[in-house]
């Protein structure tokens, strides 16, 4: 496995690996992002992925002094992984002095996450247009546990052309059902307990969906008695939308991503899961 930091030690690593699939992640590893290596093993012939705590997504108020850092324990859970490349850059690596490029990206990225979190879209499209600028992947792999993001990512990949897919991965759980995070780290025994809720109220709402219940509102308010009954969560949203185009629904539905922002003591969990008739069990 190759490590590199420098675009210039990038650029010639890059070299003769034809086929590649990419895995850009902020590190703190878990089996989430495992997930996601794994799945491009499968179908690349060849695994790159970046480590990166991107400054310019997080906003004022928020953890990116503090985001959790491990990056011997990353690097030899990627090598384990099978990774033949990975790229470790400074900040000085992503962003050159002088740097005055700005992606942004309309309509998706207005509601939910990008609406409580202003220019965290902007800060992920730009760097991502970086990473996949640099690697040039054939394949490009997300999590589904950030949909938001997928579907931003999805957009921008298709608008400007810098990978031939994006490949959206099922979100990794503990068995308990919550989603694996790396601000999972920040919980406390109690908070831990409590922030199965999230995985409860979906559980929920596909359980409903799966009885025939197709009322926006009426699946809306079934994951929201849920959270409102356990003491510790703080919601911020609950959000039943388009999957698509994130618009939220009204009266009957056909298909429907829910979704979920909770503060649950120090970390704001998110989580979401997909309504449709196919159904793919709690994604
Ligand atoms: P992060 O390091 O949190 O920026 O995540 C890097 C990538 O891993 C993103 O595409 C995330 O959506 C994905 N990811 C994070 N957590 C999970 C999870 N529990 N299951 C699947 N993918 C995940």
């Amino acid at each position: 496995m190759k490590v590199v930091t420098t675009r210039e030690d990038l650029r010639a690593a890059r070299t003769g690996l034809d086929d590649l699939g990419f895995v850009p992640t902020m590190g703190y590893l878990h089996d989430g992002h495992l997930g996601l290596v794994r799945r491009a093993r499968r179908e690349c012939a060849g695994v790159a992925a970046s480590i990166f705590v991107n400054p310019t997504q997080f906003g004022p108020g928020e953890d990116l002094t503090s985001y959790p850092r491990d990056l011997d324990r990353d690097l030899s859970l990627l090598e384990d992984s099978g990774v033949d490349l990975v790229w470790t850059p400074r900040v000085e690596d992503v962003y050159p002095s002088g740097f005055a490029t700005n992606v942004q990206i309309t309509g998706v990225t207005e509601v939910l996450e990008g609406a409580r979190r202003p220019g965290h879209f902007g800060g992920v499209a730009t760097v991502v247009t970086i990473l996949l600028a640099l690697m040039r992947p054939r394949q490009l792999f997300v999590g589904q546990k950030d949909l938001q993001q997928s579907v931003v990512l999805r957009r921008l990949v298709a608008d400007l052309g810098l990978a031939e897919e994006v490949v959206v991965c099922p979100t990794g759980r503990e068995s308990d059902g919550l989603a694996m995070s790396s601000r999972n780290i920040y919980l406390d025994d109690a908070h831990r307990q409590a922030a199965r809720v999230l995985s409860t109220a979906l559980r929920a709402a596909r359980a409903a969906y799966a009885s025939g219940q197709r009322d926006a509102a009426t699946l809306r308010g079934t994951m929201e008695a849920i959270l409102a009954a356990e003491p510790l969560a703080d919601v911020d949203y609950v959000s039943l939308a388009d999957p698509d185009t994130l618009v939220e629904l009204e009266g009957p539905i056909t298909r429907a991503a829910a979704s979920l922002a909770v503060r649950v003591g120090r970390p704001r969990l998110i989580d979401n899961t997909l309504l449709h008739e196919d159904d793919p069990g709690l994604g």
